[in-house]
Parts: structure tokens; sequence; C-alpha cells
């Protein structure tokens, strides 16, 4: 009984004693305050976001068409973009195959407007039909959808054969669309295949269509997508071999992240 008892005083005067030792030893937390939180330094960039109104450009993207020229462009075999630069509007030149930018580029923002031609004529994919390609790789289809099906898959604001657009936002033909793509670049490891994969978000005509949606790979027109490793690319805009009329573009700049 003795050495019970015994025992028993030597745990609580050790706990006591590691009570003592915590309280005495060790400060507690501060009290949380808000600018312990809160951070200064770097201050974003000051830019002048573009005007609505006038379809500006913010200060800091790059202008790839502002109605003048085609001088951002060339042609995807070489050589100066030849589409037709007209009031202010760019038209596809199907004769001519599709255009790409001169520059380069990894993530970014991407802002363009497009406009299917009054009187179009044509069904399903040959109604329209054009696409903007991310780093020359990812198709973001562009097409006629307005009262016109055709494979979910391959509407407008499809990641095309992978993904379909969440909502059919259409306007109609004589009527502009406007896309903000903003694309983040894939990672690739040596062996050539992701290490992250690129997403994409497309808000089409203020709606968002894909929301940082993985792209499986290439997008192919026959087959399924493809690893295939690259670096930096162009934009790259379509000109489709459909019969219907040229599709128009206006207003497009890139902001790289
Ligand atoms: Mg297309």
């Amino acid at each position: 009984m003795r050495k019970l008892f015994l025992t028993a005083f030597a745990i609580a005067a050790w706990c006591a004693s590691a009570q003592a030792q915590e309280k005495n030893d060790y400060p507690k937390p501060e009290a949380m305050r808000p600018g312990m939180s809160e951070y200064w330094t770097p201050q974003p960039k000051v830019i002048t976001p573009g005007d609505i109104k006038t379809n500006t450009a913010p200060s800091d993207a790059i202008v790839l068409f502002d109605g003048k020229d085609l001088s951002a462009w060339m042609n995807s075999n070489e050589g100066d973009a030849e589409w037709t630069v007209k009031n202010g509007v760019m038209t596809v030149d199907k004769s001519k195959g599709d255009i790409v930018t001169r520059q380069k580029f990894g993530s970014f923002q991407l802002h363009l407007e497009w406009c299917i031609p009054k009187g179009i004529t044509g069904e399903s994919q040959a109604r329209g039909n054009s696409g903007v390609f991310l780093q020359d790789m990812y198709e973001v289809q562009i097409l006629d959808c307005f009262q016109n099906e055709t494979y979910v898959n391959g509407m407008t604001g499809s990641i095309y054969k992978q993904t379909p657009p969440l909502v059919n936002a259409m306007r109609g033909p004589g009527e502009w669309n406007v896309y903000d793509i903003i694309y983040t670049a894939p990672i690739f490891k040596e062996d050539g295949t992701y290490l992250y994969h690129p997403f994409v978000t497309v808000i089409h005509n203020g709606v968002v269509l894909q929301n940082h949606t993985e792209i499986q790979g290439t997008t192919e027109y026959i087959g399924f997508p493809r690893t295939v490793k690259h670096d930096d690319g162009p934009i790259r805009l379509q000109s489709h071999g459909d019969p219907s009329q040229p599709i128009s573009f206006r207003n497009i700049w890139i902001r790289p992240l």
C-alpha cells in the first residue's frame, strides 16, 4: 500500500513539474492581429483596362489585330498572312489557309471577337467552321452553333473532340461573338509525357463554357488525343475547308501570364 502511494505521489509530482516547466519555459503565441496576415509588397503593376465601348485592349496587352493590318500574323506555311482586311475586320480567305501569330506564347489570356456572316449556309460542322489553336496544338472550336446542331464535343467552345461546352451561348449570324480564353501551358517530363496537362477556361459572350478544363492532348479530327511534347507556340486561326461563307475576326489581343 505504501509502495502504491509513493508511486502515485511520484507520478503526480512529475506531472506538476512538467506543467510548471511548460508554463514557465514556453511563451504563449501572440494574439493574432489583422496586420499579421497582410503583406504589402510587391504591389501589382498598375495597368489601364480596356474600354469595352471602344474595343481597346488593356495597356499591357500585346495587340494581335487592331483592325488595321495583319503584321502580327503570318501564313502558316511562312510568308505574310493574306486574309482580307477591310473596315477594321479581318476575314478568312479559304484559298490561303490558316494564319499563325509571329510571336509564340506559353500561358496567356486571349481576347478575340468573331462573327458568322449573315446568310450563312450549311449545317453541322460545315457552317462557319473555324477555330483558335492554343500554342498551335489545342483547338477551341469556332462554329455557327446558332440553331445548328452538331456533335457536342465539336460545338463552339468545345475542346475539339474532347470536352463539350457547358452551354450554348451563341449570338446569331451578323452579330459579334466574344471569346476570352485563359490558358495554362503544360509542363512535360523528360520522356515527353505530361507532368501537368494544359488547362483552359473559355468565356463566350460573358458566359463560362469551359471551367479550368484539363486538355487531354492534341485535338485530332480523326483519332483520340495524343501527347506531343512542345514548347511555346503561336496562336493559330483556322481556315476550314467547309464550303460555307468565311467568318470574320476583330479586336484580338493577348496577355502572357
Ligand atoms: Mg474548327
